[in-house]
């Protein structure tokens, strides 16, 4: 999608600092980080929200958060992890391509929750 932020991540438009990619998937820091390594994961197809997510892209990206979890952990020492999504601005989406937050949690004061 020609105006998606995300789109544009995705194809090198706008730079980003890539954890992950694959043929279906691509993951890289949020730029605006609510604890050190906020990640998002996101599909390479472009589809705005969970309720439009077709089976075969939540299985292929919902089969790598594991690994991308992992190497998460491992860069960043954190004692808990939460995954989060937001649907419609209601629930605080403001990126229309559907995506995966990892959020690492360090304790109390870590400025998440
Ligand atoms: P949402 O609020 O839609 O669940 O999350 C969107 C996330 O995208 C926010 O956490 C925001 O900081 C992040 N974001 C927005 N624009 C950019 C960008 O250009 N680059 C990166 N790396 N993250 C972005
Ligand atoms: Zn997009």
């Amino acid at each position: 999608m020609s105006d998606c932020i995300f789109c544009k991540i995705i194809n090198g438009e706008i730079p980003s600092a890539k954890v992950y990619e694959d043929e279906d998937v691509f993951a890289f820091l949020d730029i605006s980080q609510v604890t050190k390594g906020h990640t998002l994961v996101i599909p390479k197809a472009h589809h705005a929200n969970v309720y439009e997510l077709p089976e075969d892209v939540a299985g292929k990206l919902f089969a790598v958060i594991p690994k991308i979890t992992n190497a998460v952990k491992k860069a960043y020492n954190p004692i808990g992890l939460n995954l989060l999504n937001n649907n419609g601005e209601a629930a605080g989406q403001t990126v229309f391509h559907y995506h995966l937050h990892i959020i690492p949690r360090y304790g109390k004061g870590d400025g998440f929750g």
